[in-house]
């Protein structure tokens, strides 16, 4: 755990699903029409309500599709969570912007949860499941962009939480935390 001004990062195990936050964010892709990974679970247990509210948001926002980095927010169904905040993060690669996505993914999402009045959002390992970003270099960004987007915006937020679904995970949030300069 830390502490930014009033806001506490928070790192748990477990199932992002099963969090009564404001907001949980969904490692979603480009479609916002479901996938694989954290992203399906969120639709198969959140049920149909998820889906349609993505489907309108591409139809009036994003015919396209939503592009990587940014973030949009839909009701989060019959999830203990109030709503889901789709973001998509990048694919990984060695291209010199993938960081800056990664990053951009964390400040859109929070943005986006101070925009709604949200205290409580709950974050997976973006990118890191079949996006491939290795958890060792993923976990200092996402860390390092959250806390700097609360130092910057002091207030609204109470508790960021990461839910990380394994061990490994977990290690590479806990390291990168213990790690982050202050
Ligand atoms: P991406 O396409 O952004 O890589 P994935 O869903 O494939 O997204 O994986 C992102 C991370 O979410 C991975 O670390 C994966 O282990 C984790 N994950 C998968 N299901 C869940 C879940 N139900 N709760 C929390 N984390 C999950």
């Amino acid at each position: 755990m830390m502490r930014i001004g009033d806001c506490a990062i928070v790192l748990t195990t477990g199932d992002l699903t099963a969090a009564a936050v404001d907001a949980i964010v969904n490692a979603a892709n480009h479609s916002l029409l479901g996938g694989g990974g954290v992203d399906g679970a969120i639709h198969r247990k959140g049920g149909p309500a998820i889906l349609a509210a993505c489907r309108r948001i591409r139809a009036e926002e994003w015919p396209d599709g939503l592009p990587t980095g940014r973030a949009v927010i839909t009701t989060a169904g019959n999830l203990p969570a109030r709503h889901v905040i789709h973001t998509v993060g990048p694919v990984y690669s060695r291209d010199p912007d993938v960081p800056r996505l990664l990053a951009a993914c964390h400040e859109n999402s929070l943005a986006l949860a101070r925009a709604h009045d949200l205290r409580t959002v709950a974050f997976p390992a973006i990118s890191t499941g079949v996006y491939g970003y290795p958890l060792a270099e993923a976990a200092p960004i996402a860390l390092g962009a959250t806390a700097a987007h609360l130092a910057r915006h002091p207030g609204t937020l109470s508790e960021v939480r990461f839910v990380l679904f394994d061990a490994p995970a977990y290690a590479a949030f806990a390291a990168a935390l213990a790690a982050l300069p202050l």
